[in-house]
């Protein structure tokens, strides 16, 4: 059941810059979806073409069959949008900004409703400060709640934890588990690949303006897990030791260097439990490196060269 759907969706920004190649995409209502990927992939492009505030340059967008085009009034009210910049009103109170929101949609100010989300953001005590006199995670949260004060379908959150500290980072993911409770799908970007691990149903991975594939996350981190490490050695060895490459089968031996291939989500493979095998083995090495390291390298490890 698609709550949003994305056809041939692509961006060329004035001045040549393509910013997203056509994207496919589909939103089942209720999930929480992450669009991971590096910084300058498109993500926020894509986003802000579905949320009304960029000009697409070519493809379609429906809200449960309504083309957001067409029928720009009723989708848009059913989107909200929680945007990277944390810029908001500063002299406003909490409660006068939200209820604003509200009424932007054409929904009445006072409501039970704003109440309650308040409550659940923790906010309703702070309600009558004025945002300036906020912390950095409070006024995030002064934004959630005004991108759902007109109580929308879909919540758009652009880097949720961009700029917030990471003990504060697993209260915003606790969070975006809450709303999703709250009957909202949501759409996240993220560059942090733990972040969509802990948030998210399904993530896409886009780079380069490209979405590369979309996958349930648990299928797609086992992809992720996918490493490879890079051990020089001491001595050279003239063939991979019989017990290691039978404790073992991806292990190639370089001369000099050893390589191992991995599986970093299976805790019997992973880095501690190789270097004890080498130790048991008296193998001994000079340096380490994992060969994959970047996002970017284990995207195109993920599926090929995308340029
Ligand atoms: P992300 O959110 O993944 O970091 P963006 O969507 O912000 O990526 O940017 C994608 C690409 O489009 C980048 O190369 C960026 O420099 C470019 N870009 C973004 N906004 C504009 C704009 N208003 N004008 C021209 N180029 C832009
Ligand atoms: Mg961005």
């Amino acid at each position: 059941d698609d709550l949003l759907r994305i056809e041939g969706v692509s961006k060329t920004y004035k001045g040549g810059v393509v910013a997203l190649h056509p994207v496919d995409l589909a939103i089942r209502r209720g999930e929480i979806f992450a669009l991971l990927g590096p910084n300058g992939a498109g993500k926020t492009t894509l986003i802000s073409i579905v949320c009304g505030i960029v000009v697409p340059s070519a493809g379609r967008i429906l809200v449960d069959g309504e083309d957001a085009v067409v029928n720009y009034r009723q989708v848009r009210r059913r989107v909200g949008l929680v945007p990277q910049e944390l810029s908001t009103d500063a002299f406003e109170s909490v409660l006068a900004t939200v209820t604003f929101s509200r009424r932007l949609f054409g929904r009445s100010g006072h409501s039970a409703y704003i109440e309650e989300l308040l409550r659940d953001l923790s906010l309703w005590d702070k309600r009558d400060a004025k945002i300036k006199d906020l912390s950095g995670g409070m006024k995030r949260r002064v934004l959630i709640a005004k991108a759902l004060a007109h109580e929308p379908d879909l919540l758009f959150l652009d880097e949720p934890s961009a700029g917030v500290d990471v003990s504060l980072r697993r209260d915003m993911w606790k969070l975006v588990h809450r709303l999703r409770e709250r009957g909202v799908t949501i759409i996240l970007t993220t560059h942090y690949i733990e972040e969509a691990e802990e948030m998210a149903d399904r993530v896409g991975v886009i780079s380069r303006g490209k979405l590369l594939l979309v996958d349930d996350k648990a299928a797609l981190m086992k992809k992720l897990g996918k490493r490879e490490l890079d051990l020089t050695l001491v001595e050279p060895l003239a063939a991979v030791p019989t017990e290691l490459a039978e404790w073992h089968p991806t292990i190639e031996n370089g001369g000099h260097t050893l390589r191992y291939v991995f599986d970093a989500t299976e805790e019997r493979t992973g880095i501690p439990s190789f270097l004890r095998r080498l130790g048991e083995l008296g193998i001994a090495f000079k340096d380490l490196e994992t060969s994959k390291s970047s996002l970017e390298d284990i995207f195109v490890d993920l599926v090929g060269d995308a340029k």
